[in-house]
């Protein structure tokens, strides 16, 4: 493709609101712009990139028996009342009505379309099993779209669905979907880790998370350096390492002007892990408790899971609940409902005594105070495994992709059933199965750039190679990168010629931004001794060869295995 022909707008400047490096980036080589918040256009070299996305995953789709369908972006709501996801979702659905006042609205996943076409096509245990797949845009208005392409309101997933008879088969169709996510992903050239996940909205007892790793990122995994246990920390759990608990009896002990953990800890020279850190949080069925070890976090969705969504108590509720002030609150005598983490399953602790500038020293969790016990602690670095003697570590990723094994959940209410052998309606097993196309493209970006740009693993470059002659003015040079140009192309070697009259240093400037795999300069030396020059973008490597080679040679390195 010739750039004067193109809608290339690169850009010196980076976008002011901009955070994440893929934004930046993305943005500045003119792959997309911005209509609105989390609205965004694909241009040219950006679409390139999702057309070799999509041709990847419809590959490894189809190699697993998924079949491409087109499921339609309006949806009446009948079906979402059905499976009561009209209610339980919130404001991330986009509802309207149609001129008939039949409330609708926009799809943000489809297990809804899909159980309503299996309630009507699916008759018998003959017609099983099926994986049903779609390339399509969802709408979500997402609280916080931001980061560029990596959230934004509208955008197209590969999302499939399997159907089966009972859990072996859709245990089946899972592992299938598990190993053709990790050759998309691999393929895509991304770093990835497979993870286990919460199934959250979509229901259903197992999920993973494919998740590559980037400071960009919205949820942190704990991996383990030993064993193979990975999960996203909103279910990672992790063995507490115990300290030498002291033999203290319990006893009142004055702590004056001592509130946080860390002043009760140097007032009293003790470790952290020796003290209950209390919250008083408000629930929907009113005040909790709840407790975990000083040095360690709460994570609110680990609560929420147990004890719905909650918020942390004001100070005045504070004092009418537990009679102190937050920094003296502990668990000793109260009569409101207590969840301790399993961390504090053993040992004796120091606790606020809920008087004011008061300790209790020598608390017994279980013989003290009888709570009921959850795992709603943060994991964080070095924490120990769960399954193994190893340390945890944690990593920031962004979720490129997800697979849920969903059971009966859509298809009982939808009314999606089969009969089997013995002629009894059973309802179909279902699993669904996402990848956000955009997000792998800003993910790989995220991964793999440096300070002049990106740079492209060849799977997913707009062009292969990027062909600069270095002075449009001179008719030689433009005879030879003229020729190169058709050469290259009758090769089959996807070009971005960069024909524009420009000075020499802004087309390298924007070639590196741009991060083809291979960029053939045509310079004086080309004219002089005719040599090109042929560059690797992401090894920097440069080496002079004849023109009558460029085109061999540039073949020879765009087939060797890279990424
Ligand atoms: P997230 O936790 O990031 O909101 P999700 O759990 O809502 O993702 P799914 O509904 O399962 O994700 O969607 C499947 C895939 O679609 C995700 O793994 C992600 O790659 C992509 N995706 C989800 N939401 C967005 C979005 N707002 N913008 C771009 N891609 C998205
Ligand atoms: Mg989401």
């Amino acid at each position: 493709m010739r750039w004067t022909r193109s809608l290339i707008p690169t850009l010196k400047e980076e976008p002011a609101e901009a955070e994440a490096v893929s934004h930046k980036l993305m943005v500045r080589a003119g792959l997309v712009r911005q209509l609105a918040a989390g609205i965004y256009i694909t241009l040219p070299l950006g679409q390139r990139v999702l057309d070799k996305i999509n041709a990847i995953i419809r590959e490894e789709m189809n190699r697993i028996g998924g079949q491409e369908i087109t499921m339609p972006v309006l949806h009446p709501a009948e079906l979402w009342q059905q499976t009561g996801r009209w209610t339980t979702i919130g404001e991330e659905m986009f509802r309207l009505h149609d001129r008939g006042k039949r409330p609708m609205c926009l799809g943000m996943t489809h297990e809804e379309v899909v159980a309503w076409l299996a309630a009507h096509e699916i008759r018998s245990y003959r017609d099983l099993p099926q994986i049903w797949y779609q390339v399509q845009t969802k709408l979500r208005d997402e609280a916080r779209p931001k980061s560029g392409v990596l959230r934004t309101r509208e955008f197209v997933m590969k999302d499939s669905y399997s159907l089966d008879r009972d859990e072996a088969g859709l245990k089946q169709n899972y592992e299938l979907h598990k190993e053709a996510y990790c050759r998309i992903f691999t393929r895509c050239g991304l770093t990835f880790h497979v993870v286990e996940s919460d199934p959250g909205m979509m229901g259903g007892a197992v999920a993973h998370e494919f998740m590559a790793p980037s400071e960009a990122g919205e949820d942190e995994i704990a991996l383990c350096d030993r064993c193979s246990y990975s999960a996203n920390v909103e279910l990672a759990v992790s063995r507490p390492l115990y300290p030498v608990f002291p033999h203290w009896d319990l006893e009142e002990i004055a702590t004056p002007g001592a509130g946080t953990i860390e002043e009760v800890c140097r007032f009293l020279h003790i470790d952290p892990a020796l003290t209950i850190k209390s919250l008083l949080l408000m629930t929907h069925d009113g005040p909790l408790l709840a407790l975990l070890r000083g040095d360690q976090r709460l994570h609110e969705k680990k609560l929420a899971r147990v004890a719905g969504e909650a918020r942390p108590a004001h100070r005045d509720e504070i004092l009418t609940h537990l009679g102190a002030g937050a920094g003296s609150i502990g668990p000793v005598g109260v009569k409101l409902p207590i969840i301790a983490d399993e961390s504090l399953r053993e040992g004796r602790y120091t606790a606020g005594a809920n008087k004011d500038g008061f300790h209790l020293r020598g608390v017994e969790p279980g013989i003290h105070f009888q709570p009921r016990w959850a795992d709603i602690h943060h994991v964080s670095n070095g924490d120990r495994c769960p399954h193994c003697e190893g340390s945890l570590r944690i990593e920031r990723v962004i979720e490129v992709g997800n697979i849920f094994r969903l059971g009966t959940k859509y298809s009982v209410p939808m009314k999606a059933l089969y009969l089997n052998e013995a002629g009894e309606e059973c309802p179909i097993v279902m699993g669904s199965y996402g990848i956000g196309v955009a997000r792998i493209a800003a993910a790989a970006v995220e991964q793999r750039h440096d300070d002049l740009g990106i740079i492209w693993p060849s799977a997913l470059a707009p062009f292969q190679l990027h062909l600069l002659p270095v002075n449009m003015r001179d008719q030689k040079t433009v005879e030879l990168a003229e020729a190169l140009y058709a050469g290259l192309q009758l090769e089959g070697i996807e070009t971005l010629y960069d024909d524009r009259d420009e000075r020499a240093g802004v087309k390298f400037k924007d070639a590196d931004l741009l991060g083809l795999p291979l960029r053939i300069t045509v310079g004086t030396r080309a004219i002089r001794e005719g040599v090109v020059d042929l560059k690797e973008r992401i090894s920097g490597k440069e080496v002079q060869v004849p023109l009558s080679e460029a085109v061999s040679k540039a073949r020879a390195l765009l087939s060797r295995p890279t990424d």
